[in-house]
This record gives C-alpha cells, sequence and structure tokens, in this order.
C-alpha cells in the first residue's frame, strides 16, 4: 500500500439475509447491499461517492467504519485490516474514523445538551478526563464550526437544521480524527445553507489534513468539495476519476447519463448535447443482472458479452472504468460533436 493511501477496500460485500416467515426462519435469499467495491481514499483527499438512491452509498458508508457486518473483503485503514480488530483495538480505531450523517434531526440524541453531544467522544475515548475541560473543548468546537459557544447548554431541538448539522460535523471533530465519512451531510438541508456547509467541511479538510468519503446522489453535490469522484451503481464503483475527468470526459455510460442530468452554463453546449435518460429503476440488490449489472439499462448494452461477463475496474485514460467496451463507446451526450 502506497504511504499515502489512508484506506483501502478491495472486494468489499455487505449481504444482508432475508428470511422466510414463520417460526423456523431460514435463509432464503441475500440483498447485494454492496457486492464487490474497491476504492482507494489518500491522505488529505476528498472522494465524491455518487449514485442513485438503493446503490449501496450509504450501506458502503457504513462498512467503511465497520458499523455493518462485512459478508466479504477488506478495509485496510492506514495500513491495518479493520476487519482483523476486536474489543479494544477496534474501539481505538473507531476515534481515528467519524461520520456525520445526512439526517441531523435524527443523528443527535435529544435529552443531551449539545455540550456533552460534542463533548461525548472525548469521553468514550478517555481522551479527556475533566468534565469542565471537555465543556471547554466542546465550545471552542462549537465556534470553530460556526456555532455560539454560549449555547453549550442548549439542547438540540433549541437549534435549526443547518445548525443541528453544524452540530453533527463538531461531534465527529472531537475526537480529532484522519477520515470522516460525509453520508450526504447536506441533502437534508435548505439550499442556502447547503454552500455553508460545504465551504465548512472544506475549510475543516485542508486545515486538518482529513480525508473524507462525501456521499451524495448527484454530481452537483460534490463538484466543489470532491478531488476525486468514484461513481456507484448496484452496489459496484463503475468508474473514478479527478473531477475533470468524469464530468468532462465520462467512459462509462452510466457516468454519462450522470454527467448529461448537470445544466451546462454554455448555452450552445446545452442546445447541442442529449440528455441521457435511463429506462427503468436500478434493479433490486435482491437479484442483481447477470454479468454486468447495468446491462439491463445500457442504451449501448450488446448481446453476450454485457449479459453473461462481468467487467472489473481498468484503466482507460488514466481513470478506472468497469465496462467491456469503454474505449468503443465514445460521447453518447453529443457535447463533443
Ligand atoms: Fe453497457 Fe456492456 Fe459496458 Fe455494461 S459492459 S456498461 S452493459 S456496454
Amino acid at each position: 500500500m502506497s504511504d499515502d493511501v489512508l484506506l483501502k477496500v478491495e472486494g468489499l460485500k455487505v449481504h444482508f439475509p432475508v428470511l422466510s416467515k414463520g417460526f423456523f426462519a431460514r435463509q432464503v435469499g441475500a440483498v447485494k447491499a454492496v457486492d464487490g467495491l474497491d476504492l482507494e481514499v489518500r491522505r488529505g483527499e476528498v472522494v465524491g461517492l455518487v449514485g442513485e438512491s438503493g446503490c449501496g452509498k450509504s450501506t458502503t458508508g457504513r462498512a467503511l467504519l465497520r458499523l455493518v457486518p462485512l459478508t466479504g473483503g477488506k478495509v485496510v485503514f492506514d495500513g491495518v485490516d479493520l476487519g482483523e480488530l476486536k474489543g479494544e483495538e477496534l474501539r481505538k480505531m473507531r476515534r481515528r474514523v467519524q461520520i456525520i450523517f445526512q439526517d441531523p434531526y435524527a443523528s443527535l440524541n435529544p435529552r443531551m445538551t449539545v455540550g456533552d453531544i460534542i463533548a461525548e467522544p472525548l469521553a468514550a475515548h478517555g481522551l479527556v478526563k475533566d468534565a469542565k475541560e471537555r465543556q471547554t473543548r466542546a465550545q471552542a468546537l462549537m465556534e470553530r464550526c460556526g456555532l455560539d459557544p454560549s449555547f453549550v447548554r442548549r439542547y438540540p431541538h433549541e437549534f435549526s437544521g443547518g445548525q443541528r448539522q453544524r452540530i453533527g460535523i463538531a461531534r465527529a471533530l472531537a475526537s480529532d480524527p484522519d477520515f470522516i465519512v460525509c453520508d450526504e451531510p447536506i441533502s437534508a438541508l435548505d439550499v442556502s445553507i447547503q454552500a455553508q456547509i460545504l465551504n465548512l467541511l472544506k475549510e475543516l479538510a485542508r486545515e486538518r489534513n482529513l480525508s473524507y468519503v462525501f456521499i451524495a446522489h448527484d454530481l452537483s453535490a460534490v463538484r466543489h468539495i470532491s478531488d476525486r469522484i468514484a461513481v456507484m451503481y448496484l452496489g459496484r464503483i463503475v468508474e473514478t476519476g479527478t473531477f475533470d475527468q468524469i464530468c468532462d470526459d465520462p467512459k462509462h455510460p452510466y457516468t454519462q447519463a450522470l454527467v448529461s442530468a448537470i445544466p451546462v452554463p454554455d448555452p450552445v453546449i446545452e442546445r447541442r448535447r442529449k440528455r441521457i435518460v435511463l429506462q427503468g429503476d436500478v434493479p433490486s440488490p435482491l437479484n442483481p443482472p447477470t454479468g454486468c449489472t447495468f446491462h439491463t439499462r445500457c442504451p449501448v448494452a450488446r448481446e453476450g458479452k454485457c449479459q453473461s461477463e462481468a467487467p472489473t475496474l481498468r484503466t482507460v485514460n488514466d481513470r478506472l472504468v468497469s465496462c467491456h467496451f469503454a474505449e468503443e463507446i465514445g460521447d453518447l451526450t453529443g457535447r463533443s460533436e
């Protein structure tokens, strides 16, 4: 593993068992939420993880922190296989990896003061023994995250949605982590607040050399924060590259469909390009299609290989793409014509 790679994910699988009804319930299938996912995150890097609802993004985020059991594959954090850690070792590692949840309303304990919520990781990891010192640290984190530190004894319901997300960010920072999963942290907020929260997360990443996996359901949400983008479809990554590679020259047909949904400021290009509208919904992860799992919706799927053989991520034009025919497909949106 190269020195600047902080997190390396190989063949990650998270399957949830489906049980039959009745007293003697037995497993009759599995929801393959994540099914062979590969990903790397470097130190200080922000990777945007993008895909439609139900593609397994949030389950991936939780699996990276070992908040759900792994069915297969490896999550290696700073050279240590998280799957091998137990008890005290796992608890210690958890100090370094944190999560910011999508819903700032549901993710904060309504019975705790904001100061106690933010200071909780300091107590849980035994980082600061003195209760007064923990409150002082909580106030400093509140201030850094744009909250009035004199509100330290208030309760979550006394804050707006944007302020509650700032509380969630302050809590995630308390244990001084290296890596944070940001699970759609702006999608439940008013548009006017979204840019402020994004800017705060960006500043904190720079200041503290933090790495993020930033989960979002569309590319526009990650464009201003991500160094690299990973596009996910039905439990796997289908393309990764820099923001420019993904947005200016997407290779996978699914990425091309996502990019075609972003409005282009140039009216000439906007008129010329075609919007790729995918037919149908994402197939059920209970029974994913054979071969390339995108073949049931792919506008350029071919008979034979696409249905029978699963493509793997391989290098095409300096980025990774999982499509048998990535070199031949060209631009489906007509932008480059
Ligand atoms: Fe489409 Fe086939 Fe490529 Fe899959 S492998 S994206 S079905 S062309």
